[in-house]
């Protein structure tokens, strides 16, 4: 029987290990449910025993010195790293990771794996691949191949179904994780991907936006511990590191979180907590700076590849700080087309080596079929108003395309006029910052609580497998929620409060009056009017049992639908 190769992302932060499972690339179940190892080695002196992994990381602010982290910076160095009374070369510690990994990988495939491919960062030394190597024959492993990491995640890409197809042959990674960031520029040729430009910066990850927010936290402590010096010693700072990271990825869905937590320090005897809520707009304008200088990196490596960022097919985003939606944002400008995350991108690397690995054995290697969202998800919003018509009309995206579902992500607005009676929400899909191009997909009506003029609403958006994507509104501070489904593939609206309206079919004529209203060229009142007469129309049909008034409100809409029809007409 042919022997299983697998595939291996040896991160600084975190480790993956991967397979090819009847020619799909999968990542192995290593830890408790996950399939995500923190690069992590701690010692226990006693015993000489070492843990890997989430163990030994939760052992890093108890025992800091028996505990070692981020060894990948050290490879390829005449140094040691010493834990405790011992001292390790960082080959040594990198081989724990790795046998850890293929032992993992053993017991799941229910055969000794004894064969990797490993990845390395593209601008690796000849050092420091030498001492991935030893690395894996420490670990007692053969290491058939080392591939560089953006290889390996554009493999992967080249095995996604892509609605696209023609694209430019040249593609651009951007690798931002814990504590390294990477820009590789690739030429692909087939199965051949030439490095055109590889650069980053090996100082900047992750771990610099947890820094910025901790600095925070640390601020807000000390507004508490008022003229008493509070100062922050190992423990305080891993426990504030850890709040932080939190807090950040909880803020890459959300607009805002909850920052709550007890007794995070003693002073003289008094316990200092932290509880409040920070906005993920105040989290990007302490860490704005450093999505800037990952971009001036980027421009860098496209001049070093002599490309303008329009000869880019495709930006790849691999690391898991990609998921910040800044870092969508920054690269979403520069690039002026949306910017792909559909494969995981912790797992990527891992999945691409799998890939190789594949290659290697001679196995087939199938496509690779996503469960992504085929397009941008987003409301109607006010935040561009045409100045030739007067129309507002701008695409505000909550779920972008190809995002892996299911998936709930959510983003605050905010209300326009003082004791604002409610907004008609208009739920949008497609690629176009305008809402005209896009197709409306459902509307409904949501009554407000009276409030002053820009007061915030939260829109969260949760897209299921089935095509269904739940949406709640919250008018924050006012206990006013309100849950409505659409059936994204039937078209259809279901609105939680107002039972019995779930049967209730597809209304053809109010679904046509909306999307006439969100014809561009319209005029606000003509527009208004067709959204009011259609939910009027829609809610009689519910709830009234007099024909004669459904009947005359359906005249009315009929009757604003064509005036809207004679003004586009015209218009053209
Ligand atoms: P490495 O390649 O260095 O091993 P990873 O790709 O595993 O690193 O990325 C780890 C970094 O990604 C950490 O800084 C972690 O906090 C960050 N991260 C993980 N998930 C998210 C998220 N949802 N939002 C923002 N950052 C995240
Ligand atoms: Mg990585």
């Amino acid at each position: 029987m042919k022997s299983i190769i697998c595939g291996i992302d040896l991160g600084t932060t975190n480790s993956v290990i991967a397979f090819l499972k009847d020619g799909v690339p999968t990542a192995i179940t290593v830890e408790e449910g996950t399939a995500i190892l923190p690069s992590v080695v701690s010692f226990e002196p006693a015993n000489g025993a070492h843990l890997v992994g989430r163990r030994a990381r939760n052992r890093r602010a108890a025992f800091p010195d028996l505990t070692v982290s981020s060894v990948k910076r050290l490879m390829g160095k005449e140094t040691t790293v010493s834990a405790g009374e011992q001292s390790f070369s960082p080959e040594e510690i990198s081989s724990c990771i790795l046998k850890y990994l293929a032992e993992r990988a053993s017991e799941t495939l229910g055969e000794r794996i004894e064969k990797v491919v490993v990845t390395v960062p593209a601008y690796f030394d000849d050092a420091q691949r030498r001492a991935t190597i030893r690395a894996g024959e420490l670990a007692g492993l053969d290491l058939v191949r080392i591939v560089n990491e953006p290889t390996a995640a554009a493999l992967v890409y080249d095995h996604v179904l892509s609605p696209q197809g023609d694209e430019s042959p040249c593609v651009l990674v951007y690798d931002l994780g814990g504590g390294t960031f990477d820009v590789s520029i690739l030429e692909i040729k087939g199965e051949i991907k030439e490095v055109l430009a590889s650069g980053g910066d090996t100082r900047l990850g992750g771990d610099d936006f947890d820094e910025r927010l901790k600095d925070h936290l640390l601020e807000k402590l000390r507004e508490q511990a008022g003229k008493e010096a509070l100062t922050e010693d190992a423990s305080l700072k891993v426990r504030l590191l850890d709040i932080a990271e939190r807090a950040k990825i909880a803020l890459s869905d959300h607009p805002y979180v909850k920052v709550n937590e007890v007794a995070v320090a003693m002073l003289k005897g008094r316990p200092l907590n932290l509880d409040f809520e920070l906005t993920r707009e105040q989290f990007q304008s302490l860490t704005a700076d450093l999505i800037e200088r990952t971009m001036t990196k980027v421009i860098e490596a496209l001049e070093e590849a002599h490309l303008g960022p329009e000869e880019i097919g495709k930006v790849i985003l691999v690391g898991g700080a990609t998921r910040m939606p800044a870092v969508h944002e920054a690269l979403s400008t520069l690039f002026d087309q949306p910017i792909a995350h559909s494969v995981d991108p912790d797992l990527c690397v891992a999945l691409g080596a799998a890939i190789q690995a594949g290659l290697i054995t001679g196995d087939s290697i199938g496509q690779i079929l996503l469960d992504v969202t085929a397009h941008s998800l987003g409301l109607k919003t006010l935040d561009e108003i045409d100045p030739q018509t007067g129309d507002a009309d701008h695409f505000s995206t909550i779920i972008r395309r190809n995002t892996r579902i299911p998936v709930s992500r959510s983003e605050v607005f905010w209300t326009v006029g003082d004791q604002q009676s409610g907004v008609e929400v208009e739920v949008f899909q497609g690629e176009n910052a305008s809402c005209a191009e896009n197709t409306l997909i459902g509307s409904f009506f949501y009554p407000l609580k009276p409030a002053p003029a820009r007061s915030p609403v939260i829109v969260e958006f949760a897209y299921d497998l089935e095509g269904l994507v739940r949406i709640n509104l919250d008018q924050k501070g006012y206990d006013n929620r309100k849950e409505v489904t659409l059936d994204i593939r039937n078209r259809r609206v279901e609105d939680a409060a107002s039972s019995g309206s779930a049967q209730s079919p597809v209304n053809y004529i109010a679904e046509k009056a909306r999307r006439l209203a969100a014809e561009a060229g319209l005029g606000e009142e003509l527009r208004g009017d067709l959204l009011r007469v259609a939910s009027e129309y829609e809610a009689a049909i519910r709830t009234v049992d007099d024909e004669d008034r459904v009947d005359e409100l359906e005249d009315r809409l009929l009757a604003v639908m064509e005036q809207a029809e004679e003004v586009l007409e015209s218009g053209e």
